[in-house]
């Protein structure tokens, strides 16, 4: 009866507790709220200044008493009161807009989609730490089901399907199959790598020195996995179904095809003054080519372990590709090249994990065959 009271009351929520990224999900409304997972706090009080964006932005320009965290770097919980003051700043909130009544009445449902690698006393206090932010009941999943479930995925099925998650500090490679995970792996490896990768690269071949973010930039707007032909083919691999890329043949010699270039702003180690560079799209390849050959490894590698009746559903079904980490161009091409296994790209892959979250919210029955971690406040 109570529990139906506070219901009415209460905003139910997902939680998407990415190491790049953190989305809530509120029932009935969609995502609300989209926000790097960063906190900066006071370096000896540990007192939080800032959260979400307003934290990304004082990266790298703090002074000495200020640092800016990433709670849960590589994975696994790096900063647990970063963490703890992440989950309870959303979920209060999600409850301060357009609600007069406040959290501690309010009382919603939690749901928290977490890396897989998280330990079990990880686990635990981050689903106390859900309960003590005013949640009446919590709920832990892990990414990889929750982002299969977003994507629609049937996972009861005795039918194994792969997901890799590539996130910014891990890649989530899981095969599930009636409920359940039934392989997985996280590998410290993904979309930071990529851009540390880059950083490198440029710093060794031109000795200039970049900021993350101008890493990650030159990632997102010229990076690739895969050698595309030519421009046309480039385009035309936008719209038309993955399988068709492979055959078509190219128009344009070589040397005609527009190869796409990036001007970026650094420190020249040699006289420490600003300079800029001409970056190609060639050079960016060539610098994400090892991070993304060793996600491609860890791929294989959940498949060899994987029971070989898995294995040739998966071969059938195909891999879901997802995660932000998987937008990068012709990464999904790269991975049938060398596993011979059809990819099927999320369409909204930095929102998969949220939007499961958001579906397991709405089924009550889903919610307890998934649940890694959960119930009632004692
Ligand atoms: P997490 O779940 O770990 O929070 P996300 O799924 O939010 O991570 O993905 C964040 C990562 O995706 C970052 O490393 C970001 O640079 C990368 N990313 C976002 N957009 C692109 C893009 N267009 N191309 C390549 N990488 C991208
Ligand atoms: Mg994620």
């Amino acid at each position: 009866m109570f529990n139906k009271l506070f219901s009415y009351f209460s905003h139910d929520v997902g939680i998407d507790l990415g190491t790049a990224n953190t989305l809530v999900w509120v029932k009935g409304k969609g995502i609300v709220i989209r926000e790097p997972s960063v906190v900066a706090m006071h370096k000896k009080t540990k007192k939080v200044i800032a959260i979400g964006t307003e934290a990304k932005k004082m990266v790298g320009k703090t002074p000495s008493t200020i640092i800016t965290v990433k709670p849960l770097h590589g994975g696994v919980i790096a900063d647990f009161d970063a963490t703890l003051a992440m989950i309870s700043h959303y979920i209060q909130q999600v409850h301060q807009v357009g609600n007069v009544i406040p959290v501690a009445w309010s009382r919603p449902r939690v749901v928290i989609g977490i890396p897989s690698s998280v330990t079990e006393v990880e686990r635990r206090a981050v689903w106390e730490a859900a309960l003590s932010s005013g949640a009446r009941e919590a709920f832990l999943i892990e990414e990889p089901m929750a982002a299969a479930i977003g994507e629609e995925i049937s996972v009861f099925l005795p039918t194994g399907a792969m997901v890799v998650d590539i996130g910014g500090g891990t890649t989530e490679v899981a095969i599930i199959s009636l409920g359940g995970i039934v392989v997985s792996r996280s590998l410290k490896l993904a979309g930071d790598d990529m851009d540390n990768a880059i950083l490198h690269y440029i710093r060794l071949r031109h000795g200039l020195l970049l900021g993350d973010r101008t890493a990650e930039e030159l990632k997102i707007k010229i990076g690739s996995a895969y050698e595309q032909k030519s421009k046309v083919k480039l385009q035309n691999s936008k719209e038309g179904p993955e399988e068709t890329k492979e055959e078509r043949v190219d128009p344009k010699p070589l040397n005609e095809r527009t190869i796409k270039i990036a001007v970026v702003r650094g420190r020249d180690i040699e006289t420490g003054l600003p300079k800029s560079l001409r970056v190609s799209e060639v050079e960016v390849r060539e610098a994400l080519s090892p991070v993304v050959s060793q996600i491609i490894d860890g791929i294989t590698d959940v498949l060899e372990e994987a029971p070989p009746e898995l294995t040739s559903d998966i071969l059938e079904h195909g891999i879901l590709l997802t995660g932000g980490g998987s937008l990068l161009a012709g990464l999904d091409h790269l991975i049938v090249e060398r596993t011979h296994i059809p990819v099927m790209r999320a369409d909204d892959p930095l929102t998969s994990v949220v939007r499961g979250t958001g579906k397991v919210l709405e089924d009550d029955s889903l919610l307890q065959r998934v649940k890694v971690i959960g119930g009632l406040r004692q």
